[in-house]
């Protein structure tokens, strides 16, 4: 597997300190560095509650897959809040019991997790499976929740496009191989009638 450092956030805003030629002004870049580390951080949390909020949410409550959340506001509180509830519902999960309802482990896990019902159009409900782009490990489709704009965006993305072009490749090659098999198959049969026609 590959890992590309420069892509992260945390890493990609120091490539500009460690290549700097000996007569830079070091702290400087460092500063700036991490204020552009900071500000990262920030935009990914944003983007990171918008697909929570705006995909996983609606995916998990449309396939009833239970969401926990934990209040991790007080650390004074982590044992309490934190800890111990998320290895009751680990612990929970990995024997098979019964899951404790969310609303359980967080009071206010029911506001949280049904944020954009009362305001979302039915669009955004619906949802589109890409068998195409399956994940190539667990096998599992590729799902569009965010609407049709989006499912649109998907089909003309360059991963839908790469995968698309890649199983024409596979199919072309498997009818390749079909073919070859039946000529085979032929030959093997015309050589078969002459011994037959021998004997
Ligand atoms: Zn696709």
């Amino acid at each position: 597997m590959f890992f590309y450092v420069g892509a992260n956030v945390g890493y990609r805003e120091f490539v500009p300190v460690v290549s700097a030629p000996a007569d830079a002004d070091i702290p400087a870049l460092r500063a700036k560095a991490i204020e552009q580390m900071k500000a990262h951080t920030r935009q990914y949390v944003l983007r990171q509650f918008s697909w929570i909020n705006h995909k996983l949410i609606p995916l998990c409550n449309q396939t009833k897959t239970p969401i926990y959340i934990l209040d991790t506001t007080d650390p004074s509180k982590w044992s309490d809040r934190v800890l111990s509830p998320a290895l009751c519902v680990a612990r929970n999960f990995l024997l098979g019991e019964t899951m404790p309802a969310p609303i359980d482990i967080f009071d206010r896990a029911g506001e949280l997790l049904h944020p954009i019902r009362s305001t979302s159009k039915p669009d955004i409900w619906k949802h589109w499976v890409c068998e195409i782009c399956a994940d190539k490990e667990s096998g599992e489709p590729y799902v569009v929740v965010g609407g049709e704009q989006e499912w649109n965006q998907h089909l003309v993305s360059r991963r839908h496009k790469a995968r698309e072009k890649g199983r024409r490749k596979r199919m072309k090659f498997e009818e390749w191989k079909a073919r070859q098999a039946l000529k085979e198959e032929e030959r093997t049969k015309g050589e078969y009638g002459k011994i037959s026609g021998i004997a």
